[in-house]
């Protein structure tokens, strides 16, 4: 005899009257009183399983469950996420041609002076990356309503 008790799988297909490949362990499971008791209640709970019914839903659970869900955050959530990806690739898209042209736009602002041109530009970007994080943030705050549900 096996000291080591055969898988629960092998104990069920023993129960459902397979021949187990594995002779060791069907010698096991008939010999063993643990393996032989577990067996057994595998038959009962295989023959309890035979006599329920198809499990069957008599309502639509589809139509159930999307109305327990939190549908406003969840549309929000998927409409604000591509629209905060656009208008980050925005925000990059006239950054960057200011950063590589800003000599030009300096001789363009002429009669301003460089120094509260930069304050301005400084100021303007600030204000576009705290949008940024705030937008960022928000979208963070409906995804964790999501998860929450
Ligand atoms: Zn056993």
């Amino acid at each position: 005899m096996k000291l080591q008790h055969p898988s629960e799988e092998l104990i069920q297909q023993y129960a459902l009257g397979e021949n187990l490949e594995d002779k060791i362990a069907a010698d096991h499971v008939a010999a063993c009183e643990q393996c032989s008791i577990a067996a057994a209640n595998y038959r009962l709970l295989f023959a309890a399983v035979k006599q329920e019914p198809e499990p069957a839903f008599d309502f639509n659970v589809t139509e159930l469950v999307l109305h327990k869900l939190p549908l406003p955050a969840a549309n929000i959530a998927k409409n604000k996420a591509p629209g905060n990806m656009m208008m980050l690739i925005a925000v990059f898209f006239v950054i960057v041609p200011l950063y590589f042209f800003r000599k030009f736009f300096i001789n363009v602002a002429g009669g301003v002076s460089s120094a509260s041109l930069l304050i301005i530009s400084v100021a303007a970007i600030m204000i576009v990356v705290y949008r940024s994080i705030d937008m960022y943030k928000k979208y963070q705050k409906q995804l964790d309503k999501l998860n929450f549900h």
